[in-house]
Order: structure tokens, then sequence, then C-alpha cells
């Protein structure tokens, strides 16, 4: 079978390898459909992850077919529609123990740490599958693990349906934040530097888009709170100036939410975190959200099939990067499939 291999970073192979088997009585051997293209999966192609290591078989958003199962496996059977998650934890540590095994202290997460999903066949846990519903289609299924980012960064933030919330950037993950947030039926306010990524916004259910190369952000955001500012910031654009300036934009014992894997420092005052009494908060991967976000896409509560621009055969992994290399081409998410 084959597989899709960084070696270092900047460097792409599609190998063939053998098929993997099942070893244990739990394992599942998954036919993969569809997988998609992450932000993270660039990072490691860039070798700008700080968490990767290589060789690396990448892919974390990936769905499949069961093709065999285990004798013990009991929860899932041939021919299920699966998807992978992406979280391995060890179950022991202290965060596993207070039921927070995304954060687990020897966490490894497949596609990163370990082997992911652009492969043909892979062989998982059947705890670690999630059973879809059979006429979701294969590249739209792809969307529920970008959809456990949204839900887990909401859940940290705690955010309520009497809030507002600012996310910063519109791009996938702010997409998928602004559709849960509208789901638990807060107010959102949401910036980017392109407007096309606003009007997708807008589509989204956005109540407020601001597009923060042209527009005064805190302006706007404190005319909106009454000069309060939001209870609730979410920062998806990850840059040190936006960490920054999430604390411009949030309200007294607020809470800001940070998605970045940015390695560089930030400058924050300890007074402005003490004086408002804020949280600042990490969100990472997603703390079993997968049952819940499974039940929004089998039941169509969100249908996120319009977020994928572009889809590719798995061996076209090159034209695939070199789609979202090209900042002129305006791609939203990008998927792969596998012969179907
Ligand atoms: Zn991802
Ligand atoms: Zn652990």
């Amino acid at each position: 079978m084959k597989s899709i291999k960084v070696t270092e970073p900047f460097k792409i192979e599609i190998c063939d390898v053998e098929k993997p088997e099942i070893r244990t009585g739990k394992e599942v051997l998954v036919k993969v459909k569809a997988a998609g293209v992450c932000g993270s999966d660039m990072h490691i192609y860039h070798g700008t992850s700080p968490v990767a290591t290589y060789p690396r078989v990448i892919g974390h958003e990936v769905v499949g077919i069961v093709e065999e199962i285990g004798e013990d496996v009991s929860k899932i059977k041939s021919g299920d529609h699966v998807i992978v998650d992406p979280v391995v934890s060890c179950g022991k540590c202290y965060a596993c123990k207070i039921g927070r095994q995304n954060v687990c202290s020897s966490l490894k997460v497949r596609g990163v740490h370990e082997d992911g999903g652009y492969r043909e066949f892979m062989v998982v846990p059947e705890d670690s599958l999630h059973v879809l519903s059979k006429d979701l289609p294969w590249e739209e299924a792809v969307m529920i693990e970008p959809f456990t980012i949204g839900a887990q960064v909401c859940s940290r933030g705690e955010l309520t349906k009497d809030d507002t919330v600012f996310i910063m950037g519109a791009g996938p993950v702010g997409q998928c934040v602004l559709q849960v947030a509208k789901k638990i039926g807060a107010k959102c306010i949401i910036s980017d530097l392109t407007e096309s990524r606003l009007e997708k916004a807008r589509k989204l259910g956005a109540d407020l888009v601001i597009n923060a190369g042209i527009e005064d952000v805190k302006e706007i955001i404190m005319k909106e709170t009454n000069n309060e500012g939001v209870p609730v910031v979410i920062d998806a654009v990850c840059t040190t100036a936006s960490f920054e300036n999430a604390f411009d934009y949030v309200t007294t014992a607020g809470r800001i939410l940070v998605l970045g894997l940015n390695k560089k420092p930030s400058q924050i005052a300890q007074l402005n975190i003490m004086a408002k009494e804020l949280d600042v908060r990490g969100s990472r991967l997603h703390n079993n959200k997968f049952p819940e976000v499974v039940k929004w896409f089998n039941n169509r509560e969100i249908v996120a099939k319009d977020m994928i621009s572009h889809v590719f055969q798995f061996t076209d992994i090159y034209k695939a990067i070199e789609l979202i290399e090209n900042s002129s081409i305006e791609n939203q998410k990008v998927i792969l499939k596998f012969d179907y």
C-alpha cells in the first residue's frame, strides 16, 4: 500500500509500505477514505512544528471504513464508517487522572508524534474510533476533527449563550469556532484581513465582522460592548501581536483563549492580567469532544461542505501543497481522498 511521509522538512515522499496488521484483540483495521490537510500538517512540512518528529506519516483528520476487527472488539463492526481520534494518552499522569487526556504529559498525536492517516490503511484501537452515519460524505466527515477544536476552545472559554465572543481570524479554524459559538447561542464578532473570509463568516452567522486591515478593531469592539470589552476573546490568528491585542479587547474577569504554536514570546504586562483578573487559557486538540461533534454531523446540525474548497487524490499531494502554498489561490479546506 502507499503512504505519504514527510521525511524531513520540505521533503514529502509517496512510499510503498507493508499493509499494517491487527496485532491485539482490541485493534481495528481501517481503510482510509479521506483526510484533511491542516495548518499543523503544513507546520510539519515546513519544519516549524515544535512537537513533530521525522520521518512522519502526517494527517490527523482521518475518516475511513472498517475492513477488519480484532477478536475483542465490541463497539465497532466491519463496514462501519469511522473517524479516527488523533489523541493518544497514557491514562496515568495528573492530566489524564483529572480527565484532561488531551494534555497528557506523554501525549502522542497521530500524524505528529506517531504515524497518522495519509496512508491507505491504518490499525487503530477501537477506543480511538467513532462511528459515522453512512450517508455523511467522506470529505465532509473529515471536518469533524477541526470542529472538535472549535468545541474545545468554546468549552475552555466557558462560552454561554449570554456571552459575546470575539474570534480573531476567520480562516478554517476561526470558522469552526464561529459555528460552534453560534450553536451555543453566543453573540459572535469575528475579524480577518481577507474580505472573502469575512463574507464567509457573515454567511455562517457572524453577528459582526471586522476587517482588521482597514478598521479600528478596538474602537468597534468597545462601541459594541458599551466600552466594556468582550468576556471571551479567542485568538485564532496566533501571532505575537494578536495575543497582545487580545488583552485590549477583553473585559474585566474575561477569558482569553490561546490556540497558537508560536514559540516567540509576546509582551504582556502582569498588571493587565492581575487588574482585570483575567483567565488566559490554552486550548489544545480536544477533550472527549468527538461524541458530541459526531452527533452534530450525523444529525446534520452542522453542515460543513461549504468550507471545503479543493479535493485531491492523495497521490496528488504535491499539487495539493503547491495550491496551499500559492497565496494567490484562495483556498479554504483542502482534502485528500483515497480512491473512492
Ligand atoms: Zn488539524
Ligand atoms: Zn497521561
